[in-house]
């Protein structure tokens, strides 16, 4: 173990026991009333690093009890000044990077130089920006289109917002709904994934310190115990949700009695399309980075459907095969990982699990990976190799579900037309990407996809100031931009206002 892993690893480890057993509630870390308690293991390592309170209903009314009270002044805080707090708490997240990405990479095992950094610098940006925006959260002034009447719309906070987070980015998706939220007036219960809880509470710790005591407030839990509670409490005006879309249905429907607006970030099975024509310089390194391979795979966006022109299918994969082979996998906090630990056993069997169909499947070709990698460094550890198939139907569930681990399906086409039908046939309409150098082709791509989130010539990850979400059975709602601030947790009053003189007359 080199100086500086062991330096990351320390680090790490401390913040993980420190926060230990805690919840931020009214601007402190205290202990939680339930007596129960989740294992928080380390993905690279499978070995204990703390625990997370497993809260229950009264514990989500003491971390609502004082969202709200807050609430009533937060609100009255003018936005700009709410603005400047926030960019004060963002220049404390940037003194205290180094803890915030080790203990990243040790709550999730993604590997710290390719992803916790990378992700942590993304937040500290995003919440400047969000921060930025303060002076923006505007209404409209309507021209006098009823006589004698100032007509005028405004742009109020909501109340306590209920945020739900998972475990694969624990810190762009904490900062990505609690910036907005309370920069544009609300108070916020977070509740961090059991996986992962330790980061997001660190970070929310570090952004108390510039806010009111109880404007944002943390719990962890498992979804029915803590997180149904909390989206049905009765003082819960907002929900903002990312995560799987078998969990957030039910989140929508938790939350449709009493009509509370929901923002939904959910899951894709997203196409990577390469056309004959396409530079295979940028597309087959956009192969390796569409399917965030150096995140496990673990991400909303992968583009875990590789369809490729049959004219260069060969070429392609071959190209691909060579850089999966250069990718380095190992403990999160070793600086020379590109590639991490899965998140937990469960979601090892997961890829396990459906590995196990497409070796049933006689088609099956695996080009790279394809095994648990156990023993020697790996041992205890929740690793799979990067892993990437051909010859699968399109059929297989491999290649209609999302796996959410390191496996893409490489899928030969021979027209545009096909591909586009056979991309376009899924419930989701997430991400998707095409390759090609024909600007026409490119537009008519833009035109027929079915996703929220379009790119052509690139796959960059979701940051600050790009709108992004899905359509289809992928979500509701945009987040990280201007309009996620306004649309999602504003609402508005349209006010008319007569000048004191009768509309009977004019
Ligand atoms: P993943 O499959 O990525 O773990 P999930 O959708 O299962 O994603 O979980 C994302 C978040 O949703 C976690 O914080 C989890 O605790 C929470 N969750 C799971 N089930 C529910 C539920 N029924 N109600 C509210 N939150 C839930």
């Amino acid at each position: 173990m080199s100086d500086d892993f062991k330096k990351n690893l320390d680090l790490a480890l401390g913040n993980a026991k420190r926060l230990s057993n805690k919840i931020l509630i009214d601007g402190k870390l205290i202990s939680a009333k339930s007596s129960n308690k989740i294992k928080v293991v380390n993905p690279s390592t499978g070995e204990k690093i703390g625990e997370a309170p497993q809260c229950d209903a009264h514990d989500v009314d003491t971390a609502v009890g004082s969202a709200e009270t807050a609430f009533h002044k937060w609100k009255k805080i003018p936005a700009r000044e709410r603005g400047k707090m926030m960019t004060a708490a963002a220049r404390k997240l940037e003194d205290r990077r180094d803890e915030i990405e080790t203990l990243l990479a040790l709550d999730t095992g993604n590997a710290l130089r390719t992803q916790a950094k990378p992700e942590t610098a993304a937040s500290i940006e995003l919440t400047h920006m969000f921060a930025g925006l303060a002076g923006e959260i505007k209404g409209e002034n309507y021209p006098p289109n009823i006589p004698n009447t100032i007509h005028y719309t405004t742009k109020d906070p909501i109340g306590v917002v209920c945020a739900i987070i998972p475990w694969n980015a624990p810190l762009f998706l904490t900062v990505a709904k609690i910036a907005p939220a309370i920069v544009a007036g609300n108070t916020v219960v977070l509740k961090t994934a059991e996986q992962a809880p330790f980061c997001a509470l660190l970070v929310c710790e570090i952004l108390q310190q510039e806010l009111p005591p109880g404007v944002l407030n943390v719990i962890s839990g498992y979804g029915e115990e803590c997180g149904e509670p909390l989206i049905a409490h009765e003082k819960v005006r907002k929900v903002t949700f990312t995560g799987s879309f078998s969990v957030g249905k039910i989140i929508a429907m938790k939350a449709a009695p009493k009509l509370c607006p929901v923002t939904l970030e959910l899951g894709g099975k997203n196409p990577n399309i390469i056309m004959s024509d396409a530079d295979l310089e940028i597309a087959i390194p956009g192969v390796i980075d569409g399917m965030r391979y150096t995140r496990q795979g673990q991400a909303c966006t992968a583009g875990s459907r590789v369809y490729i022109h049959e004219k260069i299918y060969d070429k392609v994969l071959e190209g691909a095969v060579d850089k999966l082979s250069k990718l380095k996998m190992g403990n999160a906090l070793d600086e020379t990982s590109d590639i991490g630990a899965i998140i937990s056993e469960e979601q090892l069997k997961r890829t396990l699990y459906y590995m196990d169909i497409a070796k049933k499947n006689s088609s099956t070709e695996i080009l790279h990976g394809g095994n648990q990698s156990k023993g020697g460094e790996y041992k205890d550890g929740f690793y799979y190799e990067p892993t990437l198939l051909s010859g699968l139907p399109v059929s297989s569930p491999v290649c209609q579900e999302e796996v959410f681990g390191p496996v893409a399906c490489a899928i030969p086409f021979k027209s545009f037309d096909e591909v586009m039908k056979s991309a376009n046939d899924t419930q989701f309409g997430l991400s998707a990407v095409l390759w090609t150098k024909d600007l026409s082709r490119a537009l008519q791509f833009v035109d027929e996809i079915e996703a929220g989130f379009v790119q052509v010539n690139q796959c960059v990850a979701p940051r600050a100031n790009v709108s992004y979400g899905g359509i289809k059975m992928s979500g509701l709602g945009k987040e990280y931009a201007f309009d996620s601030m306004i649309n999602h947790f504003t609402q508005s009053k349209t006010v008319l206002i007569n000048r004191g003189k009768s509309n009977i007359d004019v």
